[in-house]
């Protein structure tokens, strides 16, 4: 009951006029997909324009952060409102990137998850373990901290529509794919997880999503895994031909 969802972060790329095109070229490269959600997130500068390209198609919106206040002086930053009325149904939260770079940390994402589930916008809240974590078996440590942390004080009922991305950070932009036991390992660990913690329905209706180094030649294996339920997809989302091949896994 769990629907396949290819997701596609465009990172820090494409201008407006770049972004609408790609989006009108995969908008008709995925019009036939029925069974699989699709989901773009383009740069902040671009979700109005590249709304009005998905609006009434099979492809959502996301974008890729927010500032969890509703509004008031705080330079540079995006509302989850501003976010809605741009068109947007999800946000990516907690992104390693964000957390490596920009000074997230489980407390920042736990308030973001709080205020996306308050305003309606859909978080895909992600989570992930460094390539020194991996080498010294704290994976699943580290896992179980950032989901503690991140979803601490919601509850069951309010996670309905939560979506995880697990990205192992050494699997990002390096080619170095998990293989799909390692994946399918990870997320079954998360879905026990969040069985332990939220209970069996939600454990079973939770969409687990794979992220790092997803191709056209490898998301069919990892799809194939009971547990991976989706793909966050990088540098392969930004080429509307190749995105497409992974939306028709
Ligand atoms: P790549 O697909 O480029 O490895 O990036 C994965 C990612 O970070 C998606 O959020």
């Amino acid at each position: 009951n769990r629907k396949p969802f290819i997701a596609g972060n465009w990172k820090m790329f494409k201008t407006g006029s770049e972004a609408i095109k790609t989006a009108e070229e995969l908008v008709k490269l995925v019009a036939d997909v029925t069974d699989t959600e699709v989901m773009i997130a383009p740069p902040f500068t671009a979700l109005s324009a590249v709304s009005d390209v998905v609006k009434e198609t099979n492809v959502s919106l996301g974008a890729q952060n927010f500032f969890w206040e509703n509004e008031g002086a705080y330079t540079g930053e995006i509302s989850s409102a501003m976010l809605l009325s741009a068109g947007c149904k999800y946000v990516i939260i907690g992104h390693s990137e964000r957390r490596q770079f920009f000074g997230e940390t489980d407390e920042t994402v736990n308030k973001k998850i709080k205020t996306a589930i308050s305003s309606k916008l859909l978080p895909i809240f992600c989570i992930g373990e460094s390539e020194k974590e991996r080498i010294s078996k704290d994976t699943f440590s580290i896992l179980d901290k950032q989901v503690s942390k991140g979803l601490k004080g919601l509850f069951s009922d309010e996670l309905q529509h939560l979506v995880i991305a697990y990205e192992p950070v050494w699997a990002i932009g390096t080619g170095k794919t998990a293989t799909r036991e390692q994946a399918q390992e990870v997320h079954l660990f998360l879905r026990s997880l969040i069985e332990k913690k939220f209970g069996n329905l939600l454990a079973k209706s939770l969409r687990i999503l794979y992220g790092g180094s997803v191709k056209p030649d490898n998301i069919a294996e990892l799809m194939a895994m009971p547990d991976v339920d989706g793909a966050l997809v990088g540098g392969a989302s930004l080429n509307a031909e190749t995105f497409g091949k992974i939306v028709h896994f």
